[in-house]
Order: structure tokens, then C-alpha cells, then sequence
């Protein structure tokens, strides 16, 4: 059995020409399963021929319609024929370039090229937007080779090496960069008062921040470097991610500058951003506004704290000893230090700690072996939970009351963003290893193909 494919080309003068694409032969009785239906080579040649078709004739009737010259409408003399290669998702196509005269109407200046080339006019890339899109994906989605490895079992693509992979994903990433950059410069001021009331009274967006370490390739000055990841939340918007490595970032501000004008947000409006007690986060955010932020201490990081100083605490009163004052007093005030905290009073909570130091102390003196360590340990618990309050004091607020309002109050979803940008493609292989630069352009791929940005067709990727 024999089946023919053909492709079947009408111009809009009404033209017909036929070419005949593939030609597929099978036995007219199959013996096997895997006789039956069209294979993926097959399918891929199908394509390739499809594509080389279709685009050929479309390149064709293009330089056809603008021989004529613009001017006065007639042929422009053919000067030489050459070719162009146009990389796409279905193989790489050489095209004819003609170039022609310049029309005897138009004088052309001086010096100047006195030829015309529509289509390379028209071929203003090496490859189709798609091509670069889908790569990009693919780059950003899983290792540059895997990404390959895919793109070439199913398609007739080419090239498929990972370096052209890589090359589309940190091109693309630099387009983001740039119009992320653009849009970042075009917030304006919120001016009237009315518009400024109704911001106010509106949901304020919550930018949500995390830092995550990356394995740095050798030759970098660590061993790990860091990237910042996060979110822009507003209620009844789709959330807006956002990561990106400081150090190589060309205005790390309006990275985040971008994700906020994407919720709504203009100059002077008010922002709340959630961290945990690493001073360059809020400072990201308040150089990003330039405005009023509510800096709010991550209640799950403040929370483990607490935790430590629990378990310490936990461990004592599990000895069995002799029924010890001071240990009583000490067990009583921690019980109550999650709740004061909770509710915003973070002074109270820190004399508490100074009196379960206290305590600790008096435990210490009595000079029980088995109690020792846990006591000292314990001293050392309540200074670090005490310091991490003072060096944040002005960023605890209620929780209780922010909570109630079903408002977030801690970046546990950031964290999500955290393993959704950076652990998924650059952490679980132990393997890899990042420069600086390559991890923030593949998280700027990654952020955008998360956010769905990827299916847009306002998106213009290729350059
Ligand atoms: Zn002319």
C-alpha cells in the first residue's frame, strides 16, 4: 500500500501548483503492531517538506509583490539571486533573496546602496519567534541538553545542539530583561488625591521575598551564590513572580519595579513586602517604590525561633529531676512567648526571655551534669531568638489581628516560588553548577514561563 502526500499551493490570483511531498509505502497486510499508522521519521520529513513548501512559496510571492517599485509600479530589475536560511521548529530552510535595482524613479542618494532585498528585509532573525519561544521554554523548563534531546526526538528541527538552546534562552531572558526595564520606566505618579484615596482603600500589593543559594561554577569568588525570588500578590490579580541574581542584574529594582506595575501598582502607592530578616530584602523593595512600605518580619521564620527556644526547654523537663524553681518559672514564660508574639507584643516578649535567661542562669549554678548542657543551650536559644527581635523590631506587627484579616503573614508561598524557579532546575541535580549570569537569565525565562506569559501572543520574542 502506498500513500502519497501533496501539497497543494492557491495564490490569491487564484494560481494552483501541486508538489508532491512524501510518499509513505507499508505492506498491504501487516504483520505487526508497529507497522500500523504514520512513524515519527516519517511524520518528521512530512513536516520539514511541509514547512520548506509552505514558506518557500510564501518567501516567493513576498519578493513577487515588492518588485514592483513602491513609487511608480514597475518591475525593478533583478540585480542576483541569493538565499537565505531561516531556522524553524520544522528545520532549517534556505530561501531565495533576490536582490533588485533600485527603480530609475528614486534617485538614490550618493554612496548609497542602489539595491533592494525585501526579503532580507523580511528575515529580520536567524530563526522564527516560535523556534526561539519554544527553546527558550524548554531551556528555562529543564537542563539545555535534556531541553535538546526533546526538541530533537519529536521535531525536524536544527540545530538541536544544547549551546543553541542555551544561546535562545539567555537571548530571550535579555528581552524580558529589557522590557521589564521599559516598563519599570513608564510607571507614572498616582497625581490626584481621589485616584490616591481609592489606592489606599484598594488591596495593597504584598511583595513577598526569599533568598536561595545556587552552586556557582568554579572560577566564580564562592562557592554559592545567592538569588532573590519572589512574588507580587494583589487580591484578585494572577500573581506576578519575579527572581533575579543582584550581582549581574543591569537595575536588580526594576526587575521588581515591573512585577508590581503588572498588579496595578504606581509611583506613591503604598506596598507591603513580607521577608525574613535579611536587611537587602526591604531594601530591594523600598529602592523598587521609592515610597511607603510596611516591612513585615515572616512570621514562620520568627515562628522556628520560638521553636528552638521550645524544644530547649521541652528537653529540661523531660529529665525527671527533683521538682527545680527556677525551671518552673522559666517553662511558664516560655509557654507564653508564641502568644505574645502572635499578638504584637514583642516587648513583653523579650522580658520574658531576659527572665527565662535569668532562670537558665540560677538552673546553671546549681551545677546538675545532665542539666548543664540543656541550660547553657537554652541561654543561648533565648539570645538569639531575643537578638533576631531587636535587629527586626520594626518590622513585627500583630499577626493575630493581620491573620484574622486573612492576610498573608508569612512568605511560606515564596517559598514555593523559591522551589518552583530555583530548586526545580537548579538545586535537586547536585551536579550543577551556574555562573552568576546564566542562573539569573534562565530564572527570567523560568519566572515568565511560570506566569503563563509564555502563552501570550503580546509577547514579541524574537529580535
Ligand atoms: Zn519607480
Amino acid at each position: 500500500m502506498q500513500w502519497t502526500v501533496r501539497l497543494e499551493m492557491t495564490t490569491s490570483a487564484g494560481e494552483v501548483t501541486t508538489t508532491e511531498l512524501v510518499t509513505i509505502s507499508r505492506p498491504a497486510v501487516v504483520s505487526t503492531l508497529a507497522e500500523v499508522g504514520l512513524m515519527l521519521d516519517e511524520t518528521k520529513a512530512l513536516l520539514a517538506k511541509l514547512q520548506a513548501g509552505m514558506l518557500c512559496g510564501q518567501v516567493a510571492a513576498y519578493a513577487a509583490h515588492h518588485r514592483a517599485c513602491a513609487a511608480c509600479g514597475v518591475l525593478q530589475p533583478l540585480k542576483d539571486r541569493r538565499t537565505r536560511r531561516l531556522q524553524t521548529l520544522f528545520g532549517t530552510v534556505e530561501v531565495e533573496a533576490p536582490r533588485f535595482k533600485l527603480c530609475c524613479c528614486r534617485q538614490p542618494a550618493p554612496m548609497a546602496e542602489a539595491t533592494v532585498s525585501p526579503v532580507c528585509a523580511l528575515l529580520t532573525a536567524r530563526c522564527t519567534p516560535e523556534l526561539e519561544r519554544v527553546q527558550a521554554e524548554l531551556g528555562a523548563r529543564t537542563s539545555f541538553r535534556d531541553g535538546a534531546r526533546i526538541l530533537e526526538a519529536l521535531l525536524p528541527v536544527s540545530p538541536t545542539n544544547h549551546e543553541s538552546l542555551r544561546t535562545r534562552t539567555h537571548a530571550v531572558a535579555l528581552q524580558l530583561e529589557a522590557d521589564d526595564r521599559q516598563a519599570a520606566a513608564e510607571i507614572t505618579a498616582v497625581r490626584d488625591d481621589t485616584a490616591k484615596a481609592a489606592a489606599a482603600d484598594a488591596s495593597r500589593p504584598v511583595v513577598m521575598l526569599d533568598g536561595a543559594y545556587i552552586r556557582a561554577v568554579p572560577g566564580q569568588q564562592t562557592r554559592n551564590f545567592e538569588a532573590i525570588c519572589g512574588k507580587v500578590e494583589r487580591e484578585g490579580q494572577p500573581t506576578r513572580r519575579f527572581a533575579l541574581v543582584r550581582s549581574v542584574a543591569e537595575q536588580p529594582h526594576a526587575l521588581l519595579r515591573a512585577a508590581l506595575r503588572d498588579q496595578g501598582w504606581r509611583e506613591g502607592d503604598a506596598v507591603t513586602a513580607i521577608s525574613d530578616g535579611d536587611p537587602a530584602l526591604p531594601a530591594l523593595v523600598r529602592s523598587a517604590t521609592g515610597g511607603p512600605v510596611q516591612y513585615i518580619l515572616d512570621w514562620f521564620h520568627l515562628s522556628m525561633r520560638v521553636q528552638h527556644v521550645e524544644q530547649v526547654i521541652r528537653g529540661l523537663c523531660a529529665l525527671e529531676l527533683p521538682p527545680l524553681g527556677p525551671l518552673d518559672r522559666a517553662q511558664t514564660d516560655v509557654e507564653r512567648l508564641r502568644h505574645l508574639l502572635w499578638n504584637g507584643h514583642h516587648e513583653k516578649a523579650c522580658e520574658a526571655l531576659g527572665r527565662i535567661t535569668s532562670w537558665a542562669q540560677d538552673i546553671i549554678v546549681l551545677n546538675i551534669p545532665v542539666v548543664d548542657a540543656k541550660a547553657r543551650r537554652l541561654v543561648a536559644r533565648c539570645a538569639e531568638l531575643r537578638s533576631y527581635i531587636e535587629s527586626n523590631e520594626g518590622a513585627l506587627i500583630d499577626y493575630g489581628q493581620r491573620s484574622r484579616a486573612d492576610k498573608p503573614i508569612s512568605t511560606s508561598r515564596a517559598e514555593g516560588t523559591v522551589n518552583q524557579l530555583v530548586s526545580a532546575r537548579m538545586n535537586k541535580r547536585q551536579q550543577m553548577r551556574w555562573s552568576p549570569r546564566g542562573a539569573h537569565r534562565v530564572l527570567q525565562v523560568r519566572a515568565a514561563v511560570l506566569d503563563g506569559q509564555f502563552g501570550h501572543p503580546a509577547i514579541q520574542l524574537a529580535a
